[in-house]
């Protein structure tokens, strides 16, 4: 992995070349500073601006993958002409796309019924947060005391274990938080091939350099795909961190950076 930067020539020369660049981020961690409650996460003001700025250009086709559901994920970067993917690619809808996972709806119920319980076992216990995000569920334990890290992990255990073992739900870890999923063979990988493919026609698939940046474990198989179609897969993180991305940069205001470069670029400069 490389700091995006140090390779800047040879990438400002790739998106010369191509004549559509299609850039799709990550919102947490990637757009704005991790925090201790989801709720808070909110683009900084000069990172919208850039986003916004961008989609205007036409070389450009943005889009947002998120953890999140599609509704929040659209209302918090709330921006027109954008391609939204929430719950990781379950849902996605932008100019001219609308896709929900046809076996996402069937499992929904199951996961109602998990959420229920969870929010009966977390109740009273300080620093957990479960949201209901429609079809996952995260239970995020950032607030958590060290003490009680390992009753939070054993109860969710407990509750998730049976659906799981039926092949109902998948569970992930990501950053201080457990989530959970329909069993369904998809991920952010699935959604960045199945933007590529329903979005992008063929004429202009030809002509296309692929954008990701990422920074938790579930963007690796956004990363994988980037790599695939020879594209740039930017991890948020640190230098040496295990990843399949080919760069990284180090925070969220190094992002905003890029896409003010990248506008730069767009305009001829
Ligand atoms: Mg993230």
């Amino acid at each position: 992995m490389e700091y995006l930067f140090n390779d800047w020539v040879y990438i400002d020369k790739k998106i010369r070349e191509r004549r559509n660049i299609m850039l799709l981020c990550d919102y947490d961690g990637t757009l704005t500073p991790i925090v201790d409650r989801p709720e808070l996460a909110v683009m900084s003001e000069g990172m919208h601006k850039a986003l916004d700025r961008l989609v205007g250009r036409k070389q450009f086709i943005l889009g947002v993958i998120s953890g999140r559901a599609l509704a929040d994920i659209k209302e918090r970067v709330n921006i027109n002409g954008l391609i939204y993917a929430g719950n990781h690619g379950f849902e996605i809808e932008g100019p001219g796309l609308k896709f929900i996972h046809p076996l996402a709806d069937e499992l929904t119920s199951v996961l109602r019924l998990i959420s229920q319980v969870l929010h009966k076992a977390f109740k009273n216990m300080r620093g957990v947060i479960v949201e209901d995000k429609g079809m996952t569920v995260s239970v995020h334990y950032r607030l958590v005391a060290d003490a009680q890290l390992p009753e939070v992990h054993s109860k969710f255990e407990s509750i998730v274990t049976g659906a799981r073992a039926m092949g109902k739900i998948r569970t992930t870890d990501g950053k201080k938080v457990h989530e959970i999923r329909p069993a369904i063979a998809w991920d952010k990988g699935k959604a960045v091939n199945l933007i590529i493919e329903k979005y992008i026609p063929q004429q202009r698939r030809n002509n296309l350099l692929p954008v990701y940046i990422g920074d938790d474990r579930t963007d690796e198989d956004a990363f994988k795909v980037i790599n695939q179609y020879g594209g740039i897969s930017i991890l948020v993180g640190r230098e040496g961190q295990a990843s399949v991305a080919k760069y990284y940069l180090n925070s969220p205001e190094e992002v905003g950076t890029l896409l003010v470069e990248l506008y730069k670029i767009g305009l001829g400069g």
